[in-house]
Parts: structure tokens; C-alpha cells; sequence
């Protein structure tokens, strides 16, 4: 890469909003050679830079972009799935959960532990109660983190920075008519914003254009002294619903 090339992606990086990519370049030697691997994991190659979003983008592209063994953060020494995201690829609406459990992370599909299934059952029987002929198919769900975190721990902000701009080319591809950002993560994430769910839930926020609506995670509603979290969600998912599909 010239210098004039790797300028012009500086700012197209920072006109994204990313501020400190550069100045965070992760070690070689702080990534662990994949476990099963016979030979040594190749070495991190631009280890921070994921690629630019292309013109027409779409999600096999950028699928084909995270590469089948990305070793662009830590995430990569624990994983053994990259969780990239399922669903309807032309979905009026996305889901966007923290990033894979154990279920996901050995499947490869978002949200298909329990706090999937009440994902699932929360979208299936809002809609259905509220006469919105939809299934979990025909939305798109992911995770800011497409690799599981140890110990379901939370990501860290680089391992966010770089997924998140997975993420964001996933949102640019689909261009629903709105985001369901599910719990602080996905909300840090999104809306940049360091203010709780607890403010930011049943509002209407903005990520680019595209209006986002911030809920509690499911994981989170799965805790059994949650009950008044449990009816909020349900309201902003009613919210959420009605806007996308009326
Ligand atoms: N929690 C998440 O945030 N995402 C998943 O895919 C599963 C659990």
C-alpha cells in the first residue's frame, strides 16, 4: 500500500468515526496460533484495518471480507465459529445482539441459545399478537462481535471498533427501515453512546439515517426478578414492529 492509498483510508476511517484504530495496532505476538492448526497461525497482516466498504456492497461480500479464519482481534485464539449473522438479507428490520455464546459460537448462528429462543418467541408472538404476519426469518439478526467472547465476557472496545466495522457495512447492505439494538453493547456500538439502556430504551435514536430503537437483551429479560424490563421490552418491541410493518 503507497501513501497515498493508505492516506485516503485513513480518512475514509475516520470520516467512519474511527478515531483510534491506528493507534492500537494489536501485537502479532498477543494472538495465539490457531488451537487445531498442524503449522503456526499465519501472522496478523494489518491487524486493525478491516477492509473498505466497496461500492454495492452486499453481505457476501463482506462475509467473504471477515475471511474464514479472521485473526483480526484476540476473539480469534478461543472461537471456533465466526457468527456473521442469519436471516432475511432484505429484512425491513435487524437485530443487533453483543456477540456469540457457547450455543452460537459452536453452531455459527446468532442467537439460538435461551436467550435466543426468547428472542425468537418475543418476535414470533408480539407480531403474532399483534396481527404482524412475520417469523424470525424474515428479520436480520447479528452481533457487534462476530467470535465468541471468553467466559461470555463483555467485548472490549477494540475488539468492538474492529467488528463494528463488519457490522456497520451489514446495516449499509441491508438499509432496513429500522434497528433493534439489544442491550448496552449493541447500543455503545450503534449509537456510540456510553448512556444505559435503561435511559436510552423506548426512544427513537438515529445510526447514519437509519432509525434505531434500543431494548433490553434478552439475556438480561431471562433473569427472573426482571419482570417490569421484561413488560418494557415487550413495549418497545410493539413500537419497533408496528413502525417497521404497518
Ligand atoms: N447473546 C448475543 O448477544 N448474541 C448471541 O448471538 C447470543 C447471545
Amino acid at each position: 500500500m503507497n501513501r497515498d492509498e493508505l492516506r485516503n483510508r485513513l480518512t475514509f476511517y475516520q470520516d467512519l468515526g474511527v478515531k483510534q484504530l491506528y493507534k492500537r495496532a494489536i501485537p502479532v505476538s498477543a494472538v495465539a496460533p490457531a488451537a487445531t492448526a498442524a503449522a503456526p497461525a499465519p501472522a496478523i497482516i494489518e491487524p486493525t484495518l478491516p477492509p473498505l466498504a466497496p461500492p454495492g456492497d452486499t453481505l457476501a461480500l463482506i462475509r467473504a471480507d471477515v475471511g474464514d479464519d479472521c485473526r483480526r482481534c484476540r476473539l480469534c485464539e478461543q472461537r471456533n465459529k465466526i457468527v456473521f449473522g442469519v436471516g432475511n438479507e432484505q429484512a425491513r428490520l435487524v437485530f443487533v445482539g453483543e456477540g456469540p455464546g457457547a450455543d452460537e459460537d459452536a453452531q455459527g448462528i446468532p442467537f439460538v441459545g435461551r436467550a435466543g429462543q426468547l428472542l425468537t418467541q418475543m418476535i414470533e408472538n408480539t407480531a403474532s399478537k399483534e396481527g404482524i404476519p412475520i417469523k424470525r426469518a424474515d428479520v436480520y439478526i447479528c452481533n457487534v462481535v462476530k467470535c465468541r467472547p471468553p467466559e461470555n465476557r463483555t467485548p472490549q472496545p477494540d475488539e468492538m471498533e474492529i467488528c463494528g466495522q463488519f457490522l456497520f457495512r451489514q446495516l449499509e447492505a441491508i438499509r432496513p427501515r429500522a434497528i433493534c439494538a439489544l442491550g448496552s453493547t449493541a447500543a455503545k456500538a450503534v449509537l456510540g453512546t456510553k448512556e444505559g439502556v435503561t435511559k436510552l430504551r423506548g426512544k427513537w435514536h438515529k445510526w447514519r439515517d437509519l432509525p434505531v430503537m434500543v431494548t433490553y437483551h434478552p439475556s438480561y429479560l431471562l433473569r427472573p426478578y426482571n419482570q417490569d424490563a421484561k413488560r418494557e421490552a415487550w413495549e418497545d418491541l410493539k413500537k419497533v414492529l408496528h413502525y417497521v410493518y404497518d
